[in-house]
């Protein structure tokens, strides 16, 4: 497992910057401090972005293949213009009458399963995942949560206390249990079903005998930060059936898969035949506006609402869902998870001849536009594949292409580009792919050693 909090990042010495530069990486620690890390050897710095491209202030263009947040792509003129709109008229909260949010939030329940009828809005993906372990622990009466084993689920003291994906140093809750997934432990896929139903039976049992039971199982279901591990579809469903004999409920964190980007589906569970008790939304559903939403069954919800008193500043605000409003709208109209499909399946036909032309692709994951690219060659240790894999997407960056990393090793390339990408971007992104690995390849003759300078 990587030790490095975030691999792909600036380190001071590594590469050479502006004085310019320089002094606002120096102004910047000093007033942000330790907690904000730069991405990339060589930062990056924009100052516009339009669709597919972020442009730097030498007007250089760089394809984005990374950012998920701006889905329907960056700065899209409909969703900016709802936004102004709304900002010209009102910004009230959900205390005051108001039909757009009413509207909006039976269009967002209706590409639910019908069984998904209630929705309460947050402004981020932490908040709504936050919001959903309290609602699970008070419809069950139990307090352990069950997630994967390098899951991240976001920030507040609550949620970070079950993403082990935050390190070591950041304290898990005495009630979660983590769970190996099948793929990231080499179980076939004929088998994956079976082991992660033994996982979950596993991980109840424990939390029974010390007396905390289980509230929820939480799951990312496209499994991002583990690597992104999406098949066999259905091997979650027996795991989900234990939780639910035992009490709990099935919390389906919707951040990164949601709204379209696995292409067969509006949701990630949706590939998996399951229909979750809650589901938390974030990221991309203001296409940039923050706002989020746990959507989920009446029951659950409405015990809660009932029963706690609930109430929030900002969530669901009048700009936040003229916003989200729009961005639902041009999802529908555009069929953009259609487009994430086809162009999911050209990506992968295009990495998959890079595969067989060259060496350095081990595997490739992916469920609609949501890819993990497993870097390494036959032979290398796994601080080999995460040094490549680092030099790859620093290759990527400096060639004007931008992507990441994840994984418990942090050894395969994160893949998420902005829905609305075409076959040019798509070809555009394999051949910068294959570039990248040769000239990594290169540099790296005599074995994979990340590099502490840049050449
Ligand atoms: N859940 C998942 C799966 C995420 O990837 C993230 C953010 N990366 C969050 C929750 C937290 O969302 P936010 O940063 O909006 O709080």
């Amino acid at each position: 497992m990587s030790t490095d909090l975030m691999p792909n990042r600036y380190r001071p010495g590594e590469a050479t910057l502006s004085p310019r530069e320089e002094a606002l990486i120096a102004r910047r620690d000093n007033v942000l401090g330790a907690s904000y890390r730069l991405q990339y050897r060589r930062p990056v710095h924009f100052i516009r972005g339009e669709g597919m491209w972020l442009y730097d202030p030498d007007g250089r263009p760089y394809l984005d293949f990374y950012n998920n947040v701006p889905s329907l792509g960056h700065c899209h003129p409909e969703v900016n213009a709802a936004m102004a709109d709304q900002a010209g008229r009102i910004s009230a909260n959900t205390r005051y009458l108001e039909p757009r949010l009413v509207d909006y939030a039976e269009r967002l329940v209706a590409t639910f399963p019908s069984e998904i009828n209630r929705v309460v809005f947050t402004c981020t993906g932490s908040e709504s995942n936050d919001l959903a372990l309290r609602i699970a622990r008070f419809a069950s009466g139990n307090e352990g949560v069950i997630v994967s084993g390098h899951a991240y689920h976001g920030t507040s003291a609550a949620v970070a206390a079950v993403s082990p994906n935050l390190g070591d140093a950041v304290m898990l809750s005495p009630n979660v249990r983590m769970i190996a997934l099948p793929g990231p432990a080499g179980v076939p896929q004929a088998e994956a079903a079976a082991f992660f139903e033994a996982q979950v039976r596993a991980a109840i049992v424990d939390l029974k005998r010390r007396g905390i039971g289980v509230a929820a199982l939480l799951i990312d279901t496209i499994f991002s930060s583990d690597g992104v591990w999406v098949d066999p579809p259905g091997f979650i469903a027996g795991g989900v059936d234990a939780v639910r004999e035992a009490g709990g409920l099935l919390i389906a964190d919707e951040v990164q898969p949601g709204f379209g980007r696995t292409g067969s589906h509006m949701w990630g569970f949706e590939r998996h035949g399951v229909v979750p008790d809650l589901v938390t939304l974030g990221k991309p559903m203001g296409n940039g506006f923050p706002i989020g939403a746990v959507v989920g069954r009446h029951a659950p919800m409405d015990r809660f609402g009932n029963t706690a008193r609930y109430s929030n500043t900002f969530a669901g605000n009048t700009i936040g869902i003229a916003t989200a409003d729009a961005v639902l709208t041009i999802l529908q109209r555009d069929k953009i998870a259609q487009n994430a499909l086809a162009m999911g399946l050209r990506l992968r036909a295009g990495l998959e001849d890079v595969a067989r032309q060259q060496s350095g692709i081990q595997a490739i994951r992916n469920a609609g536009l949501f890819f993990g690219v497993q870097m390494g060659r036959d032979g290398m240790d796994p601080a080999g594949r995460r040094a490549m894999a680092l030099d790859v997407v620093n290759a990527l960056r400096d060639d004007g292409v931008l992507v990441s990393t994840t994984g418990a090793n942090e050894d395969a390339l994160k893949v998420r580009p902005p829905l609305i990408c075409q076959a040019e971007h798509v070809d555009a992104f394999v051949t910068a792919v294959k570039r990248a690995l040769t000239t990594v390849g290169a540099r790296a003759a005599g074995g994979w050693v990340t590099r502490t300078r840049q050449p």
